[in-house]
């Protein structure tokens, strides 16, 4: 009777711990976040159960549901995978989940994943930290919840170094705001990259009196910092995010496809046409010149 709890790394499957994937492989039941990609799912058998309980607009599923889900399906003997988007313990609600398990006697193991914290910036070639530019990273949420403690953002500024935020797209005009009437520079670096590792990652930069204007859409990682001018990408000159963005999927893509010995469908094909193919400029909210 147990339950693991599993981190999915940020949509790209060849970013699963090695752990993840053979529990996967294992599993007899996967209960699965809106987060969790179609590429990670793949790996999981036909015969294990899929439950999907991601929280949708108009369709949200209580987390005590899902806790007392995870205990009913524990004590019915199966393995229990429970997959989580990045990792499971930011942002992720897992640490209530663990508790649930744990109150009601189950026994779970965490297995953590690349979070997009980091993964993110990373894929947009944003190192969250860099010798002589940044020595330390935050991460916040971007999102308010009622009754809750909303972040520092003034006192943020002043804490020097980068600032990532993660579920921060409906809020930026407002957290862009704060930040700088903290004392941040209006001309600061910023770097906003949507889905991540999959075939609709999508880059955009701006300056951080641009950010409210920028047409991003979740979910995106914004990264707010002098890190989030540099480019570690090994792009051609004079390429634009969207065109190297592109590229980068439709190698993930493949790499996707032949692992899970699955054709791209024709709605994720034309997808990556879309991004990678004649117009990538029209999908990259702000792309870098
Ligand atoms: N546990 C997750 C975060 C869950 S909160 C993790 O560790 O990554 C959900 C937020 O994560 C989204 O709103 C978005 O800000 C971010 N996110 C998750 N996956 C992402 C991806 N592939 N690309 C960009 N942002 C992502």
């Amino acid at each position: 009777m147990s339950v693991a709890l599993v981190g999915a790394g940020p949509g790209d499957p060849d970013l699963l711990t090695v752990r993840a994937a053979r529990l996967l492989a294992a599993a007899d039941v996967v209960v699965h976040d809106a987060l969790v990609g179609d590429g990670v799912l793949a790996l999981v058998p036909p015969s294990a159960e899929l439950i999907d309980v991601g929280k949708r607009p108009g369709r949200a599923v209580p987390q005590e549901l899902i806790s007392t889900l995870l205990v009913e399906l524990a004590r019915s003997g199966r393995r229990v995978v429970r997959l989580k988007g990045g990792d499971p313990y930011v942002f992720g609600r897992g640490g209530e989940e663990a508790q649930a398990l744990i109150d009601a006697g189950v026994d779970f193991e965490v297995v953590p994943g690349i979070t997009s914290a980091v993964a993110a910036p990373a894929a947009a070639g944003v190192p969250v930290t860099h010798r002589g530019v940044s020595a330390a990273f935050t991460v916040v949420t971007g999102h308010r919840r009622h009754g809750e403690p909303d972040v520092d953002w003034r006192s943020l500024a002043k804490v020097g170094g980068t600032v990532v935020v993660l579920m921060g797209v409906a809020q930026r005009a407002a957290i862009a705001a704060e930040l700088i009437a903290g004392g941040l520079d209006p001309a600061t670096p910023v770097a906003a990259v949507r889905s991540a590792t999959t075939l609709d990652e999508v880059v955009g930069r701006c300056r951080l009196d641009e950010l409210a204007a920028m047409p991003i859409e979740a979910p995106a990682v914004i990264v707010i910092g002098a890190v989030a001018a540099m480019r570690l990408r090994g792009e051609p000159a004079g390429a634009t995010d969207g065109a190297v963005v592109g590229a980068a999927a439709l190698i993930s893509a493949r790499r996707t496809a032949s692992r899970t010995g699955r054709e791209r469908s024709p709605r994720s094909a034309s997808g990556a046409s879309r991004s990678g193919g004649t117009s990538p400029r029209r999908r990259a909210p702000r792309p870098c010149t």
